[in-house]
């Protein structure tokens, strides 16, 4: 009976659901959660009244009942009580096309690039549970904002955006308002107090619970109030979802590879958010760039809190587990935490990971300095796939500050290891994170900073002023005693000694020869090309016709977005190059041309040129 229905109802409604017209819908298909509702909010199992009048928001998560048991117990005593005759729990399966029934949801997402990639693993599912994407906010029946919760500008501006939304909410568009969902990490941090504020908000999913989205939809509107699932997992990964790309159309594509944090960080409320390390098993990893690579994808970027920490531990990988890429970065450097032993590291991950498509650029961020192995190392350093572009954040340049943040290495380990790379790979680009005026921050310590970032000379760095987050260590044990503009003086000052020291090096790279994979147009200019080199420096280009080293024909050829080009640069600023084509080519074939370690640059004579 119950199945017909569904049937007869998508058949109805499919591409033409509104909130109101869904809610109906899916009142039959749902085990009634009201009274159940209560029972998982009362210990005793006794329903109460109370309670349903208030509308208190239903919250799952680490501390209380799951979803999940929460659906299953809801199950079982709908059984009990109505005998109905036993069939699968809905919820606690994939989700059927008759939840969404075309209802349009849109999404727009903030933060880092792990957001970005969890919203492709929301776009997979929402669209599984027969949801279609809009782009167009007021004809969307659901409204998602991907959020982060790094830093308190981040969350403000979530902030904002939801009072701006309550006007889909109030007067005339009362009747057609849509749902609003936060999701992501500032959904994980502040949970059902997103509920209670403005009672704007509908639906609240932390980053390891998007599989329960749509279930979540159906609840709110079932049960008209509030609804959060913030349950940390120990092993979520996503691993079975393929991601549904954001754009299709780029050259780039991300996959998440790890997810979580062990570190704990003094300032960082990324374990809070994320919760602990878990890995992906390698096979579906390399599933997933065999698709990439078929969908003529040319660069991919692996993604983790900590994605260097990559460690598989699925039984398959225990059993292969061979000892490569297991060390810390050198003898300075230590975890806070046990480490495991056994699986595979990521070294085998980017060994196999780089071996799938030669003429894949292979980066991943953002990885920890403290998980680079020698053998990585070199392997980045034999790999012309892999890009000479690392990101090791060091915070401060200061021992002393290190250890009040809870780093695992002091200035000398990070330098040495710093000395490893440079050596190793030739020309590798470096990119950092620092942090000013984290607590008790001396002028001292500031100075260490500075001198850090002029001997390393950084081809790129994200920098802040210390923004404090509750939970953290800090919050509970230290004061965020550095006065707004000291924290902010300083910064500017970082700023101003990166910039003289990209611009510096840069320049000296003015006439080199750079493999360059063209990704766009030039925004300033549209009828200029975009294009990065291995070591992720933008370059624009003109777009002229150039020869074609893969076909060998004497005829010129246009370029096109997705080809890769050697260019020789004429001009740099501290964060962009101008440049000059020379031809088309591949990966491979650029590798061949000017041997190993040639994927980073050549000085061009006026004679090669
Ligand atoms: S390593 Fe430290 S800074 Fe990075 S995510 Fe983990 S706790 Fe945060």
């Amino acid at each position: 009976m119950l199945a017909s229905w569904r049937i007869a109802s998508r058949t109805r409604t499919v591409g033409q659901a509104s909130a109101l017209s869904l809610r109906v819908r899916l009142r039959p298909t749902l085990v009634s959660l009201r009274a159940l509702a209560t029972t998982a909010e009362t210990p005793t199992g006794e329903a109460s009244a109370t309670r349903s009048v208030d509308r208190k928001p239903i919250v799952f998560g680490n501390r209380g009942p799951s979803l999940q048991d929460f659906l299953l117990d809801a199950q079982l005593k709908k059984k009990a009580v109505d005998a109905v005759a036993a069939e699968s729990v809905p919820y606690l399966e994939q989700p059927s096309p008759a939840i969404g029934a075309g209802s349009k949801y849109y999404v727009e997402v903030y933060g880092c690039q792990m957001n970005f990639n969890d919203t492709e693993v929301l776009v997979s599912v929402m669209d599984t549970a027969g949801y279609v994407r809009t782009h167009t906010l007021e004809e969307a029946n659901v409204i998602f904002l991907v959020t982060c919760s790094i830093r308190d500008n981040a969350e403000k501006k979530i902030w904002q955006r939801l009072s701006s939304l309550k006007r889909l909410k109030t007067g005339k568009h009362r009747d057609r308002a849509p749902l609003v969902g936060v999701l992501g990490c500032m959904a994980e941090r502040l949970k059902g107090q997103l509920l209670e504020k403005d009672k704007i908000v509908d639906v609240v999913c932390g980053p390891d619970a998007y599989r329960s989205v749509p279930h979540l939809l159906s609840m709110t509107q079932e049960e008209k109030r509030g609804v959060a699932n913030v349950m940390l997992s120990a092993d979520e990964t996503y691993a079975d979802i393929m991601p549904v790309r954001l754009d299709p159309n780029s050259v780039s594509a991300y996959i998440s590879i790890m997810r979580g944090c062990n570190n704990m960080c003094a300032f960082c409320v990324v374990p809070f958010t994320r919760g602990n390390e878990r890995s992906r098993p390698i096979d579906s990893i390399i599933a997933e760039v065999r698709a990439l690579s078929e969908q003529g994808v040319k660069e991919i970027t692996l993604l983790g809190q900590n994605v260097n920490s990559y460690r598989d531990t699925s039984p398959a990988a225990l059993e292969m587990t061979s000892g490569i890429g297991d060390a810390l970065s050198n003898s300075g450097f230590r975890t806070i935490y046990r480490r495991k032993e056994g699986g595979l590291r990521f070294a085998e991950l980017l060994d196999k990971v780089s071996m799938v498509d030669p003429n894949i650029r292979i980066r991943f961020t953002s990885p920890h300095p403290k998980d680079f192995p020698l053998d990585l190392v070199q392997l980045i350093a034999e790999r012309p796939n892999v890009c000479a572009n690392l990101h090791l954040p060091a915070q401060s340049g200061s021992t002393d500050m290190l250890a009040r943040m809870r780093r695992g290495y002091s200035r000398e380990a990070y330098l040495e290891l710093i000395d490893t790379i440079k050596k190793t790979i030739p020309n590798v680009s470096l990119s950092s994170d620092f942090i000013t005026g984290f607590c008790d921050e001396t002028e001292a310590e500031h100075q260490d900073t500075v001198s850090l970032m002029e001997q390393v000379q950084y081809d790129m760095a994200y920098m802040f002023a210390y923004s404090m987050r509750e939970k953290t260590h800090a919050h509970r044990r230290m004061q965020d005693n550095v006065p707004e503009a000291v924290k902010l003086r300083r910064l500017s000052e970082i700023i101003d000694v990166f910039q003289r020291g990209a611009r510096a090096k840069n320049a000296a790279r003015v006439g080199q020869r750079e493999l360059v994979l063209i990704d766009g147009v030039s925004k300033r200019d549209p009828s200029r090309l975009r294009g990065r080199t291995d070591g992720n420096h933008k370059v624009i280009l003109e777009n002229a016709a150039v020869l074609d080293k893969l076909s060998g024909a004497d005829t010129k050829v246009p370029m096109r977005i997705g080809d890769y080009v050697e260019v020789v640069t004429t001009s740099a600023t501290s964060s962009t190059f101008q440049g000059t084509p020379l031809a088309r080519t591949d990966l491979a074939t650029y590798y061949r041309e000017y041997g190993p370690g040639s994927a980073n640059t050549h000085t061009v004579s006026p004679t090669t040129m």
